[in-house]
């Protein structure tokens, strides 16, 4: 059979560590021989980032906005130990950010469903996806820490001179200030991103923050949901048979405990971040949960959760066997081949999506699996294989079926 031929490139981004180590065993082992495989290489491993002053980051994203989708390797975040470990000559942004800069994009989180690996929420039947808003908030605040009695003020000058002063509170003593703020671009684009994303998915979205007590800055966040869903998106949402709704952050996390999965929560920056790692643990592991950048104007970029599981990597280096679970970083690849195959209409792309993650999901559940899922699993006579074995388990799950 000949492979699989693709009319457009996909963007790839190289990483680093274990990942990176996976990355070529997945391309060699399930990809290459099946794929006639187009790909724009933007090697984003912290050497050639070092050695570019980072412009490969900064072009692997110009790029995902030429093409429409990448599919990105986990990268390293340099800190300072990092700074001496590979000699670096500044300590370069996280990629991530870069990216998600560029593409003005949000990152929805879902997490791969497999038999024998059971949600500790027993009524979780279908996977939860969690938007972040990744722009501003308490991650772009400005704090002061009060040194004693006074008067603190919240001021905006516009640039006209006008000023609107608000006092925050009249200190008798010693306490703490903070500043946050957000866009109305930012998030009209966090809202449509939501929504084409329920769409795409034919899932409904909830949407929930704390207006009751944030009557200016968490209701304005509710009023531009619902106003371009009222404008844009009612009708498209009618004809999908899917659902908007908002509801009180506090609603919605008693909700969700007893909800049975299968639709989209659309989380402020602050709610996102710890509600995301609360879902994917819930559902069982980091390892097993996928991510997607979706920008307003329909790029995409996939990837893993997880980072570059540097301990494994450091035991891989002495040489010593490792277990490192590939699957959502394998999800990351037939996410952005599915969607390339949507965008190209091709279809055999699309399928071969399908088939693969058929075939992961398979190979699990036949108790073929890394020992990261063998420590949580339900099944009996549990197979534990090492980082590439596994990989080739999923190949011959793939052949057989
Ligand atoms: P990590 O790579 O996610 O790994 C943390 C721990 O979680 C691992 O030591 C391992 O536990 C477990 N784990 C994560 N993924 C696994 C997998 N696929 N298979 C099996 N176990 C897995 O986080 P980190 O160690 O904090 O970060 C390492 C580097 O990744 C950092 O330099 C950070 O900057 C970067 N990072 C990148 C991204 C990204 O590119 N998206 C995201 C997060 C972090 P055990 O050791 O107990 O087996
Ligand atoms: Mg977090």
């Amino acid at each position: 059979m000949g492979k699989i031929e693709m009319t457009t490139p996909l963007v790839e981004m190289d990483g680093d560590e274990m990942t990176r180590i996976l990355w070529k065993i997945i391309k060699d082992e399930l990809l290459l021989p099946y794929i006639d495989l187009k790909t724009e290489y933007y090697d984003l491993g912290l050497e050639y980032r070092n050695e570019t002053n980072d412009k490969v980051t900064i072009d692997s994203a110009e790029a995902t906005k030429k093409y429409g989708v990448a599919v990105k390797c986990a990268t390293i975040t340099p800190n300072a130990a990092r700074m001496t470990e590979y000699n670096l000559k500044e300590m370069w942004k996280s990629p991530n950010g870069t990216i998600r800069a560029a593409l003005d994009g949000t990152v929805f989180r879902a997490p791969i469903i497999v038999k024998g690996i059971e949600p500790c929420v027993k009524n979780w039947e279908k996977p939860i996806t969690l938007a972040r808003h990744a722009y501003g908030d308490v991650y772009k605040n400005t704090e002061i820490k009060v040194p004693g009695a006074g008067k603190a003020e919240l001021v905006f000058t516009s640039e006209d001179g006008t000023e609107i002063r608000e006092t925050i509170h009249n200190f008798t003593g010693s306490g703490i200030l903070q500043g946050i703020h957000n866009t109305d671009e930012s998030i009209t684009s966090f809202a449509k991103a939501c929504f084409n994303y329920a769409l795409d998915t034919k899932q409904d979205l909830w949407f929930a923050t704390k207006d009751t007590i944030s009557k200016k800055y968490d209701h304005n966040f509710k009023d531009i949901f619902q106003e371009i869903y009222e404008k844009e998106y009612e009708d498209k949402f009618n004809a999908a048979g899917i659902e908007y709704f908002y509801t009180l952050i506090d609603d919605a996390v008693a909700r969700v405990m007893k909800a049975k999965g299968g639709f989209i929560w659309a989380c402020k920056n602050y709610d996102g971040d710890v509600m995301s790692d609360m879902v994917s643990s819930a559902f069982g592991s980091l390892a097993m949960m996928t991510s997607v950048l979706v920008s307003p104007s329909g790029v995409y970029e996939y990837e893993a959760a997880h980072g570059t599981v540097q301990r494994h990597y450091y035991k891989h280096l002495k040489g010593e066997e490792t277990s490192t679970n590939s699957v959502a970083t394998i999800f990351a690849w037939t996410g952005a081949l599915r969607k390339r195959g949507e965008l190209d209409g091709n279809k055999e792309l699309m399928q071969f999506a399908d088939k693969l993650e058929k075939a992961t999901v398979q190979t699990i559940e036949s108790g073929k699996m890394t020992k990261d899922l063998a420590l949580i699993t339900s099944l009996k006579d549990v197979t534990v294989l090492n980082s590439e074995d596994f990989i080739k388990a999923v190949r011959e799950t793939f052949e057989s079926i």
